[in-house]
């Protein structure tokens, strides 16, 4: 018998095979849902010094079920085409669970973004959108990528601004991308979106009194410890919204360079800081390194939040591990076989096509703004505000008595579009949380949340075929 682990996109496709057993749709109709609907895999050369190299790049649309498809862009050296086509396929799933009426989709440039300067960065960027421009992989209404592992907002720029160099006459160009700086029509609150969003799904779940029960926990996020690993875009908003709006305590830290761990408590903003001046989160003030980076699942702690990459609690580790929550920050790491090892142990997953579909939720939100070519708020902010403002001075007329200006302020407050996007996004992921629980409460055999979930996205995708007709 072969020990090898299964494949990032085996795994997808093992929980996908679970969750259908628990449907009762025809096979054909699994397996139209189930397989990569296209998947485009590149060359190309770019400049870098006085050479060229050739760069591998991927881009695959899971689903074409709705228009557009959706998905980030991933930068790393370990990018490869199984792993392209699993993310692709948990967009899909994650955006029927959000309700974001969006196909799944997936890049990868396979380069790591520390060995080139911004210029080759730019230009890997730029040649890769040229690519995907020239076989329709791209636009507002077919294909609109986002931010993913190892890129962020000024990938995103970059990328607009080559669409629009070839598109620019398009009504629509600039939703052809999303996770863009807010100056070149990005949205308030789409970088911090990941991570607040694996806020508030934590918090739901630990605010489940039968659920905690369950699992031998107090409810609550309150003095609940936490260790994180990867302290990258989602990682380091998860851990500091948890830390400030959630009053859990992050006790361990792992990062490239090593883990650390401090059962008192890691302040995280001083250590982002630390990790900027220093290059390194070791040595942090009060904390130890621990021997061994992977260690960190060992650390004795509630939740355990993996931010960084997939695959890294399989069968090997996941008895080591000491905690009561696996919080799924990162696109799939907690492998099939780990997950099945895991469940056995009495550790409940709350899965990634769930948690993380803060980013996509609010890349929505984005790209809705750019369609509309206006600002969330912009129309009824004032209008709010002065009818709060009316009958704040009718209740002061009646009672003879003047509210304080602080509090004025606070009662007679419009929504600007952080708000909006923060009580959107929280309702997504308050919403969700429910359905996926009740799927899970529905059904004995239904042993864990992945496969509540994988159900629950599986009807919403199902039904979308069912009604496009595809499949009467
Ligand atoms: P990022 O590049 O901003 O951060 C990743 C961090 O992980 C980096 O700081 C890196 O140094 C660290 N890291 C890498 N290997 C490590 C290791 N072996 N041990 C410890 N730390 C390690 O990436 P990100 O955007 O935060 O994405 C992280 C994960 O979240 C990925 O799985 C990604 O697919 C997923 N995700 C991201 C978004 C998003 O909006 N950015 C949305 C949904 C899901």
């Amino acid at each position: 018998m072969s020990h090898k682990q299964a494949s990032f996109y085996e795994s997808v496709q093992q929980n996908f095979n679970k969750a259908a057993s628990f449907t009762s749709h025809p096979k054909g109709l699994l397996d139209q849902i189930r397989e990569c609907n296209a998947v485009y895999q590149m060359r190309f050369p770019v400049k870098i010094g006085d050479e060229y190299e050739v760069i591998e790049a991927y881009r695959v649309q899971h689903s074409h079920h709705r228009s557009p498809t959706k998905g980030g862009i991933r930068f790393s050296h370990l990018v490869n085409q199984d792993e392209v086509m699993a993310l692709a396929s948990l967009m899909t799933f994650k955006c029927a669970i959000v309700d974001v009426p969006f196909g799944g989709a997936k890049g990868g440039v396979k380069v790591s973004p520390r060995k080139y300067n911004e210029e080759q960065l730019e230009r890997i960027t730029r040649r890769y959108t040229v690519e995907l421009i020239r076989k329709n992989f791209i636009g507002p209404s077919v294909d609109v990528p986002a931010p993913d592992y190892g890129t962020g907002a000024r990938e995103m720029a970059w990328i607009l601004d080559t669409y629009t160099t070839f598109k620019g006459n398009e009504i629509d160009a600039v939703g052809c991308v999303t996770g863009k700086p807010v100056n070149q029509n990005g949205i308030r609150g789409r970088e911090e979106a990941t991570g607040r969003g694996v806020y508030y799904g934590l918090r739901e779940l630990l605010n489940s009194e039968s659920e905690m029960n369950r699992i031998g926990l107090s409810p609550g996020m309150e003095g609940k410890t936490i260790v994180v690993q990867g302290l990258g875009n989602v990682g380091s908003f998860a851990s500091k919204i948890c830390q400030n709006e959630g009053g859990a305590k992050i006790i361990g830290v792992s990062e490239i360079e090593g883990t650390i761990h401090d059962p008192s408590g890691i302040n995280v903003e001083a250590l982002i800081e630390y990790r900027q001046k220093n290059k390194s989160i070791l040595g942090f003030p009060g904390t130890k390194t621990l021997d061994v980076r992977e260690d960190w699942v060992k650390i004795e702690c509630d939740v355990l939040i993996p931010a960084a990459l997939e695959s890294v609690i399989h069968k090997d580790n996941a008895s080591e591990l000491n905690c009561k929550i696996v919080a799924e920050a990162a696109n799939g790491p907690v492998t099939a076989e780990g997950g099945d090892i895991l469940i056995e142990k009495g550790i409940l997953i709350l899965p990634d096509m769930y948690l993380n579909a803060g980013g996509v939720t609010v890349s929505y939100f984005e790209w809705l703004k750019n369609l509309s070519h206006i600002r969330f708020g912009r129309m009824d902010k004032r209008f709010t505000e002065n009818s709060y403002s009316n009958l704040v001075k009718l209740v002061e007329d009646m009672t003879g008595k003047s509210v304080p200006d602080q509090q004025r302020r606070f009662l007679t407050k419009g929504a600007d579009e952080i708000d909006l996007v923060r009580s959107g996004l929280e309702e997504t992921m308050v919403n969700s949380f429910h359905q996926i629980r009740e799927e899970f409460n529905k059904n004995d055999q239904i042993k864990d949340y992945r496969t509540a979930a994988f159900v629950v996205a599986l009807n919403k995708v199902a039904n979308d075929y069912i009604t496009l007709g595809v499949f009467p």
